[in-house]
């Protein structure tokens, strides 16, 4: 398992080739039988990966914002809705409310300081226990450089798949 974020980055610049034939092959597996194994994978590393000692997604990606989790944050914050939104959120060309910050606003050191309040894109982040995985290939590959989750778990999918 790696999870030295330095070195995640280093070998996905290295196999970006190779993960894209990695994504060309995948299309062609049955999509029920990837989905099984990346349940498993991922069941097996979220439990091995401390999510409080990484952080690196809320330093990269800004997480969609429903209504339902801004009524949450204001609670948590004890804010207005009408201030919360003037400070923290933006409102992206495809209409997506986002956090303005990045990093977010909300990461202290590695760790999120409202955990129990945050929002579901963050909470279902990396979203590997989602069936359809190879419908959403593009996507959860854009994570394997940023999250040691989708890194390892793509990795050893490589290997039980014979892929190499
Ligand atoms: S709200 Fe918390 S979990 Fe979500 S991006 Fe910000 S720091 Fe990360
Ligand atoms: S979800 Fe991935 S990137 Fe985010 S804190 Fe956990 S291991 Fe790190």
């Amino acid at each position: 398992m790696i999870l030295d974020l330095q070195e995640i980055k280093k070998i996905s610049e290295e196999r970006k080739k190779e993960n894209l034939r990695f994504i060309s092959f995948l299309k062609g597996q049955n999509s029920a039988k990837i989905d099984v194994l990346v349940h498993k994978l991922n069941g097996l590393y979220t439990s091995n990966i401390d999510c409080t000692q990484c952080g690196n997604c809320c330093v990269h990606l800004r997480p969609i914002l429903a209504e339902s989790d801004i009524d949450i944050l204001i609670k948590a914050l004890k804010v207005s809705r009408q201030k919360f939104k003037k400070v923290y959120v933006m409102t992206d060309e495809e209409g997506d409310m986002l956090f303005k910050k990045l990093p977010c606003a909300f990461l202290k050191g590695k760790k999120c300081s409202l955990y129990t309040s945050r929002p579901e894109d963050c909470s279902s982040y990396p979203h590997l226990y989602k069936d359809n995985f190879t419908s959403r290939l593009y996507g959860i590959f854009e994570n394997y450089a940023i999250c040691p989750i989708v890194f390892n778990v793509i990795e050893e999918l490589k290997g039980k798949l014979n892929f190499r």
